[in-house]
C-alpha cells in the first residue's frame, strides 16, 4: 500500500487532513503526532502539506514499526508506557499505560509530557482535577494515579471518551475515581462544582477565550496549569491570565512550546 507520512502538530492537523483529504486520500490515519494518508497512486500535493514522505508498506511493515518507535515516557513521578513495554517502568516510578490509538495523549508529545510533570510537582491528595481536553484521558489518569481523589477529563469530541474510558480501566482506575464526558466550558453547561486543580492541553487562542471559565471552574488560589501554547503565543495566555485575576504565574518552555502554570484568584 501506499502511504503519504506527514508530522504535525495539534494546530495544524484539521488543516492538513482536509487538504489530503482534497487531494485523494482513501483513508487517513493519526497516531503519536504522524498523520498516515493512503492513496492510490502518488499525487501532486499543495505546499503545506508537501513536506512529508511517500512510502510503500505492508499492513505488518506499519504495526511493527509503529511499536519499535514508541518507547517509556518519564515525566516526573509517572512513566507513560503502551501496554506491551510496562514492564520497563523503574522502580519508584508510577506507572500510566496508555494504549497507542487515535486520541491525542500517549506522552511522546512535549505538552503531555510538560503536564504531566506539573501534576507530579502538585500535591493532589484529597484533591478534585479537571481535565479540559482530554483525549486519551492521560492526563487525568494521571492526576488520579498521584493521589487525587477524583478526576473528570471532558472533550468536545465523542471518539476520545470511550478511548479515554478504556484507558482508565487499564490503569485499575474505578469509575469513582475518574469520570469522562463529552463537552467543555463555556458551553452553558454549568459545571456542579468547583474544582481545587484545573489543568489543559489545549491552544493558546482557546486558553484566551476560556479564561473567565477557568477562574470560575476553580476554588480561589487553586492551581492552573495550561499547555498546547505555541511560543511565538505566550504574550496572548499571559495577557488573558491577567485580565482573570490569576496570580503566581510562571512559564516553562520545552522547544516551540509552552506551559503556563498560574493560581486561581482569591474569591
Ligand atoms: N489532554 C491530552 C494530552 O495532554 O495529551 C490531549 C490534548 S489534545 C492536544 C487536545 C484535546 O482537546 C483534543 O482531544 C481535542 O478534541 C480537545 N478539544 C479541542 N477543543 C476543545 C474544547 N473547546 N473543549 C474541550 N476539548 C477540546
Amino acid at each position: 500500500m501506499l502511504v503519504y507520512h506527514l508530522p504535525g502538530t495539534f494546530e495544524t492537523r484539521e488543516a492538513h487532513l482536509d487538504l489530503l483529504w482534497e487531494a485523494g486520500a482513501t483513508g487517513l490515519e493519526e497516531r503519536a503526532g504522524l498523520i498516515r494518508a493512503y492513496f492510490d497512486g502518488r499525487e501532486e500535493l499543495p505546499g503545506e502539506v508537501a513536506d512529508g514522505e511517500w512510502r510503500v508498506e505492508t499492513e505488518q511493515d506499519w504495526q511493527a514499526q509503529f511499536k519499535a518507535t514508541l518507547k517509556p515516557v518519564r515525566a516526573g513521578r509517572v512513566t507513560i508506557v503502551p501496554p506491551w513495554l510496562r514492564h520497563e517502568v523503574e522502580d519508584g516510578q508510577t506507572a500510566l499505560i496508555i494504549e497507542p490509538g487515535m486520541a491525542f495523549g500517549t506522552g511522546h508529545h512535549a505538552t503531555t509530557r510538560m503536564a504531566v510533570e506539573a501534576l507530579s510537582d502538585l500535591e493532589l491528595g484529597g484533591k478534585r482535577v479537571l481535565d479540559v481536553g482530554t483525549g486519551s484521558g492521560v492526563l487525568a489518569i494521571a492526576a488520579a494515579l498521584l493521589g487525587a481523589d477524583h478526576a473528570t477529563g471532558l472533550d468536545i469530541d465523542p471518539l476520545t471518551i470511550p478511548i479515554a474510558i478504556e484507558n482508565a480501566e487499564i490503569n485499575g482506575m474505578l469509575p469513582g475515581r475518574v469520570a469522562f464526558a463529552e463537552g467543555s466550558l463555556g458551553l452553558g453547561d454549568e459545571l456542579e462544582d468547583t474544582f481545587d486543580v484545573l489543568i489543559a492541553n489545549l491552544y493558546a487562542e482557546l486558553h484566551d477565550l476560556l479564561a473567565g471559565e477557568y477562574a470560575a471552574a476553580l476554588r480561589p488560589g487553586g492551581p492552573l496549569i495550561l499547555t498546547g501554547i505555541l511560543t511565538g503565543k505566550l504574550g496572548l495566555v499571559r495577557h488573558a491570565l491577567d485580565r482573570e485575576g490569576f496570580g503566581s504565574v510562571s512559564v516553562r518552555e520545552d522547544g516551540e512550546w509552552v506551559m503556563v502554570t498560574a493560581t486561581a484568584p482569591a474569591a
